[in-house]
């Protein structure tokens, strides 16, 4: 018995092609969404892909299955694990790529991601280790408490991923996908992270979500993540002509992208203020003790993300001037006001 997914939905793009979003739950209360993109007839599709594959969790893969089977007796489509032609990682996070070894048992289909996003899925161990020790440094530079550093630490430990995965098609900005997809690198949130647009749809991965704004990590942890890149990445969005739809990969689809690429901007620009506003308060304090002012008594996993939200905004101000860093005790940065006002025109 296959459990089913808490929900199937169906788009279809003007060329015909059908992408199906399945929400799976990844984690506990953490959905995700996977999609499969089907050409051609229903009963013998010329195409059949899946993009991402969820979490390692089992039960994360029968969701998955019984998504297809849900594609089979409600659509007519052909599609199973066997016959796919071709696996997406959108990005290199555990609720994206963790269900890939699961999958890989069903399938030899060739796996597209983009080459930062392949260079961490080349050896899954040694990218662990070395992002640990950056991410150690990282936690000593905001200020983080040295016993929860190291608790945090400790949760990280293990790679989702336990053996080293071979990419067999680095995506390419320059060429469709397959024929058909265009790539855009939409880094930020995830160094390797893509943007897949099909007609009028485009599939946004965690970069566009509906609700909320993806977690940032600052750049000093990994190129190409950031407040900057994030915002670049916004209006690279932006500027592909002709969407008419987001689907992105946790949520609802997104009928009015213009009015959330602004919507997410102008919260972007709230938080940014709130932060300069309480440097101006009180000079000299670290992103540890910053990001507790603005959010105070939060469980672990969530003050977490929000520390390192904190850490790339401060990052971001600081890399235009409007905020200067000293070095507290223990390698903590402080700090206070520069020299340039602020000018958010984000
Ligand atoms: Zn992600």
């Amino acid at each position: 018995m296959t459990a089913f997914p808490p929900s199937v939905r169906r788009t279809v793009t003007h060329s015909g092609t059908r992408i199906y979003t399945l929400e799976v739950d990844a984690y506990r209360s953490l959905p995700v969404n996977v999609f499969v993109i089907l050409r051609g007839p229903v009963s013998q599709p010329t195409y059949r892909a899946l993009v991402d594959t969820g979490s390692e969790r089992p039960a994360c893969f029968q969701q998955i299955l019984g998504g297809l089977d849900h594609l089979h007796s409600t659509y007519g489509e052909q599609v199973g694990l066997e016959a796919l032609d071709r696996i997406i990682l959108t990005h290199e996070h555990p609720d994206h790529i963790g269900g890939l070894p699961l999958l890989q048992r069903h399938t030899r289909a060739p796996l597209a991601a983009h080459p930062l996003a392949a260079e961490s899925l080349r050896d899954p161990l040694d990218a662990q280790q070395r992002s640990l020790s950056v991410q150690q440094e990282v936690y000593r530079w905001v200020g983080l408490p040295e016993e929860m550093s190291a608790a945090w630490l400790a949760t990280q430990k293990r790679p989702v991923i336990p053996a080293g995965v071979t990419v067999a098609t680095e995506l390419s900005l320059q060429e469709l996908l397959d024929g058909f997809i265009q790539v855009i690198h939409v880094p930020g949130h995830a160094a390797g992270q893509v943007a897949l647009g099909i007609d009028e749809v485009l599939l946004t991965a965690d970069h566009l979500l509906p609700g909320s704004l993806p977690p940032l990590w600052p750049e000093r942890l990994r190129p190409f993540l950031g407040l900057n890149h994030y915002l670049r990445s916004l209006r690279a969005v932006e500027q592909r002509p002709g969407i008419r739809q987001v689907l992105p990969s946790h949520g609802l689809p997104i009928d009015r992208p213009d009015q959330r690429v602004e919507a997410v901007r102008q919260k972007v620009i709230g938080k940014l203020e709130r932060v300069i506003e309480q440097v101006g308060t009180a000079p000299g304090r670290t992103i540890f003790e910053i990001a507790q002012v603005l959010y105070p008594d939060q469980p672990a996993p969530r003050a977490r993300l929000l520390l390192s939200q904190t850490a790339a905004l401060v990052e971001y101000l600081a890399e235009r001037n409007v905020l200067t860093e000293a070095r507290g005790k223990q390698g903590a940065a402080t700090w206070t006001l520069g020299e340039q006002t602020a000018e958010l025109g984000v």
